[in-house]
C-alpha cells in the first residue's frame, strides 16, 4: 500500500495526461458518464453510477471490422490506432465486470479488437463507501470489493487515498511520480478504521446465497413468474445497453449504391429484442418475451458462471433502474426463491 495526499490528486492525473487518454466520470444532465477529461478539475471520484458502464472503451457500441471491393473481392482489416488509455474511478462492480468480459473474450475464439484496446488500457478503481443506488445489490453477488485482477486501487481515508496496486500496468502509473508516500501505522490504522465502516452502509438484498442462484434457476425453468414479467416487458432491450457485462453483437454490411465497395460493421445487439434468435429459414428460438427473459436471467446467475466460473451478474443495479417496465433481478429472483420455498420440488 502507498499513500496520495487529496491534494495531489490532481497533479497525478495531469501527470498520466501528458502520455495517455485520461477517461473518468463526469456530470452530464444530471447524470454521470464516462467520459475523457480535459483537465483534472474535470475529475468526479464521488459519483452515483454511470449510464453505460466503461465496457464502451472496449466494445465500441458500433465499430468498422474491416472494408471490401465487392467486384474485386478484396478485404482490408480496419486498424484503429489506440492510444494510450488510463480509466479512472471505476466502482468495484464495474471492475469485475471487466474481469468477467477479459475471461470471455480472451476464450476460445480471441476478440483481438477487444484485446488491443485492453492491453492499451489501465484501470484505476476506488473503493466504494456508500451504496450508488437503491436498485444496486453488489454487497449480495460478492462485487463490492476489488477482484483478483485490478491495477490501481484507491480507498478514501479523508484527507488521502491508500493506494494498492495489483498488476505492472498500475505500478507503471504511479512508479517514479514523487506523489506517493509510504503508508505508517496511523494510516493502517485508519483503513482498516474505514474498510470495517462501510460494510454495515450496504445491504444485502438477495433472499438466498449468491452461490444458490445456479440452482435457484435450474429449478426455476418452467416458472409462471417468466409469462408474469414476460407480460410487462416491453422488448426494448434498454437493460442489455447498459449492462457491464452485456456484449453481444451483430454483424451488418454496409455498402455503397454501385454495390462496389462497402465495410462490415459490428454493433450492439440484444437478447431482449424480438428477432435476436431468428437463424436462417426464419425459425426463432426465443419467439416470446418470456423466452428471452429466462434466457436473460439464465445467462446470468448460471449459464456463465458454468463456462467461465464468473456470474454473468455483478449487481450494478443499471438494468433496474433503466427498465420501463421495472422489471428488476432483485424482485425476480427473490420471487422465484420464495415460490421455490412455498412449493418445494416443484418449479419455481
Ligand atoms: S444484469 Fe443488471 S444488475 Fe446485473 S450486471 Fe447487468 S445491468 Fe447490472
Ligand atoms: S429494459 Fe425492461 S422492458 Fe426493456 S427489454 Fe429489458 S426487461 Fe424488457
Amino acid at each position: 500500500m502507498r499513500i496520495l495526499p487529496k491534494h495531489l490528486l490532481n497533479a497525478w492525473v495531469e501527470r498520466l495526461r501528458i502520455d495517455h487518454r485520461v477517461v473518468a466520470p463526469r456530470e452530464s444532465h444530471g447524470q454521470y458518464i464516462f467520459d475523457e477529461i480535459t483537465s483534472a478539475d474535470e475529475l468526479v471520484l464521488d459519483y452515483h453510477s454511470s449510464v453505460l458502464p466503461p465496457k464502451k472503451y472496449f466494445l465500441p457500441p458500433r465499430e468498422d471490422l474491416f472494408t471490401f471491393n465487392a467486384k474485386t473481392m478484396e478485404m482490408s482489416p480496419v486498424i484503429e490506432e489506440i492510444e494510450p488509455t488510463v480509466i479512472m474511478a471505476l466502482h468495484t462492480c464495474d471492475l469485475h465486470a471487466i474481469q468477467l468480459l477479459d475471461r470471455i473474450q480472451g476464450t476460445g475464439h480471441v476478440d483481438q479488437h477487444y484485446q488491443a484496446r485492453r492491453r492499451k488500457t489501465a484501470l484505476v478503481s476506488i473503493e466504494c463507501m456508500q451504496p450508488c443506488m437503491d436498485q444496486a445489490f453488489c454487497k449480495s453477488l460478492g462485487t463490492l470489493s476489488v477482484p483478483e485482477q485490478f491495477d490501481v486501487h484507491l480507498t478514501d481515508l479523508g484527507d488521502r487515498y491508500a493506494v494498492d496496486v495489483g498488476s505492472d500496468a498500475g505500478e507503471a502509473l504511479i512508479r517514479g511520480m514523487g506523489f506517493f508516500w509510504k503508508p505508517s501505522d496511523t494510516d493502517y490504522d485508519r483503513f482498516n478504521e474505514v474498510m470495517a465502516g462501510k460494510w454495515p452502509n450496504f445491504d444485502y438484498r438477495l433472499d438466498c446465497d449468491v452461490t444458490d442462484l445456479p440452482n435457484l434457476l435450474g429449478a426455476s425453468h418452467d416458472s409462471t413468474l417468466w409469462d408474469e414479467i414476460g407480460e410487462r416487458c416491453l422488448s426494448c432491450g434498454q437493460c442489455t445497453k447498459v449492462c457491464p457485462t452485456c456484449y453481444c453483437f451483430d454483424v451488418v454490411d454496409e455498402i455503397d449504391l454501385k454495390l462496389e465497395k462497402g465495410k462490415r460493421v459490428r454493433v450492439w445487439d440484444s437478447c431482449l429484442l424480438e428477432k435476436f434468435a431468428v437463424v436462417a429459414g426464419g425459425h426463432d428460438f426465443r419467439n416470446s418475451r418470456a423466452n428471452r427473459l429466462r434466457h436473460r436471467f439464465m445467462r446470468k446467475g448460471k449459464y456463465q458462471l458454468e463456462a467461465y466460473g464468473l456470474l454473468g451478474c455483478v449487481g450494478c443495479g443499471r438494468c433496474a433502474l433503466s427498465c420501463p417496465a421495472h422489471i428488476t433481478p432483485i424482485a425476480t429472483l427473490n420471487t422465484l426463491n420464495e415460490r421455490r420455498q412455498a412449493s418445494p420440488g416443484e418449479s419455481a
